[in-house]
């Protein structure tokens, strides 16, 4: 039986109902219906509409509705926690840690700083000195956000915190697989006071969220699937709209001879297992140098079998949250078995639930060819592969279609960041891991298949805004030199002027 299904009978105007159940009890927890295709039409009517008073309020008025959703937060904590973990079954500790803390911090830091990153800028020109340029970065429009199911609240809190904040009006439409907490984003900026029409949240299923791709939106940013990822991508292309695609990842860890091994293991089994793997920067493949690869394997193990798999109190790991997930990481498994893997720890779903638990899982002797090595796992599953050196680690590392997020572990942290730069991945992490997505400074978003376009830091937020420039003529003077009539004169005059500023070493340098 599935988690989420069509419900046994549509709703009574003939919508398309989904019914949801827990990934931890499998108990049913409620609901949604699927929006028809006119009420999209709907919504984005309704969004375009509310963008520009939004946008007028400028940069204080804005933050100050983040500035009251925080404090909401605050007061509802509990309530928004317990939602998500009803949906998804995470630990409590994870909740609170990641996304309640991720949440407070974006929605402070952006209050505070949003207006100061997309002021108006003033450049100084190189040649054309008689002009001044400005960079005004403008509002696009509305801004459809489309995001997955594995921290379901701050996935889509943070890039609607960021397109609100740089003008837009936005649709939310968040995975079918946790959609109340994708709601609570909604709820949170409702009760914060937003005017109508500002934030919209669409439940949906995959048709919603294509709908809404082809509906005439201004910017489309995208988190999930490479392979929803691709169509979402081609859609925008055919309209050109723009879009953000954040995707999944196959991230490696490297360790070298001289890693701290007790931080580097621990750091494995975090990177690893955290939120059951299902994280887009999970650690999925290990590389460590011969030398200590016993130890570090031996630490790892050890301390991978002592996490908690449970439902509720305290436990360190929750249940897959989508059943479909897990029948890869089961397929993957197997296949890496097959092909000669050794399980050292785990390797099969958990017994003792009927949910949808997998035992954290250690494997050794894995090859490039098995799956595990190869395709995103997004589940509670370690290979550990022995390498000669760190550039072996690195090419292996970067024999990859993936490219999202990294993290090497040494004691010269000089040498962590030149290894870092060797990597093909969007970002990386010297001596911890995870960390990228929470620091709201650093931009973030993959190279090869794991993405397009970075949200976070300056660069993200601005991705939700065009960099219009305004030239502004500082003279007067009647005419310009390039303007009609063009005669020999001018031509000549030209002339000298590019011999002078290219052709002189004086000129070469005022240029
Ligand atoms: P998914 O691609 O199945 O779904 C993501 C969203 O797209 C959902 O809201 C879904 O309803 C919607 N969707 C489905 N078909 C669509 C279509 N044709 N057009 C428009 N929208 C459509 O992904 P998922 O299973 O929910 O999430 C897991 C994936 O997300 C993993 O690959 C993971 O690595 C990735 N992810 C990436 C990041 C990142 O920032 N790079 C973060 C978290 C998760």
């Amino acid at each position: 039986m599935a988690l989420v299904e069509a419900a046994p009978s549509p709703a009574l105007d003939g919508r398309r109902r989904l019914s949801l159940r827990s990934p931890a009890r499998l108990d049913p927890i409620g609901e949604i219906e699927i929006p028809t295709e006119s009420e999209v039409a709907s919504t984005v009517e309704r969004a375009h509409k509310a963008q520009a008073g939004w946008a007028s309020l400028g940069f204080d008025a804005r933050a100050a509705y983040l500035r009251r959703a925080s404090r909401i937060l605050l007061q509802r904590q509990d309530e928004f926690i317990d939602t998500i973990i009803r949906e998804t079954g995470k630990p409590r500790m994870e909740v609170l840690a990641i996304e309640m803390l991720s949440a407070q911090d974006l929605l402070a830091f952006y209050a505070k700083r949003a207006g100061q990153i997309l002021e108006d800028e003033s450049v100084p020109l190189h040649l054309f000195r008689t002009k001044k340029l400005r960079i005004s970065y403008r509002p696009l429009g509305v801004v459809g956000i489309i995001t997955p199911w594995n921290y379901p609240f701050l996935l889509a809190l943070n890039p609607v915190v960021q397109a609100l904040m740089a003008g837009n009006s936005v649709i939310l439409k968040p995975s079918e697989v946790t959609p109340f907490s994708g709601q609570l984003v909604g709820e949170l900026f409702e009760a914060a006071g937003l005017p109508e029409g500002v934030l919209q949240v669409l439940t949906g299923d995959g048709e919603t969220g294509a709908a809404l791709v082809e509906a005439g939106l201004d910017k489309i940013s995208f988190t999930g699937s490479v392979a929803t990822g691709r169509r979402v991508g081609e859609a925008c292309g055919r309209n050109l709209v723009r879009c953000t695609l954040e995707l999944g990842g196959k991230d490696p860890m490297i360790v070298c001879a001289d890693a701290d091994l007790e931080r580097a293991a621990a750091g494995a089994v975090y990177g690893a297992f955290a939120n059951a793997g299902q994280a887009c920067v999970s650690t999925e493949r290990v590389f460590v140098v011969d030398e200590v690869a016993a130890e570090f394997t031996e630490r790892v193990v050890a301390k991978t079998a002592e996490l908690r798999q449970g439902v509720e109190g305290e436990f360190d790991i929750g249940p897959m949250i989508f059943e479909r997930q897990l029948e890869i990481v089961d397929r993957q498994v197997r296949d890496a078995v097959e092909k000669g893997a050794r399980v050292l720890t785990g390797g099969r779903r958990n017994p003792l639930y009927a949910g949808l638990f997998y035992e954290p899982t250690v494997l050794s002797d894995v090859t490039p060819d098995m799956e595990v090595m190869r395709e995103e796992t997004f589940g509670p599953v370690l290979p550990i592969v022995r390498v000669r050196d760190e550039d072996e680690a690195i090419q292996r590392a970067n024999d990859s279609p993936y490219g999202l997020n990294a993290n090497i572990w040494t004691r010269d942290k000089r040498r962590g960041v030149e290894l870092a730069k060797r990597i093909e991945s969007g970002s990386a992490i010297v001596n911890d891991c995870m960390l990228t997505y929470g620091v709201p400074e650093s931009p973030f978003g993959g190279r090869k298949q794991s993405g397009i376009g970075q949200v976070n830091g300056d660069i993200g937020l601005r991705s939700y805004c065009h960099a219009q420039s305004i030239l502004v003529d500082r003279i007067g003077t009647k005419a310009e030199m390039q303007w009609f009539p063009y005669t020999t004169q001018k031509l000549n005059q030209i002339q000298r002027a590019i011999r002078v500023i290219w052709g002189t070493s004086l000129g070469r340098w005022l240029s």
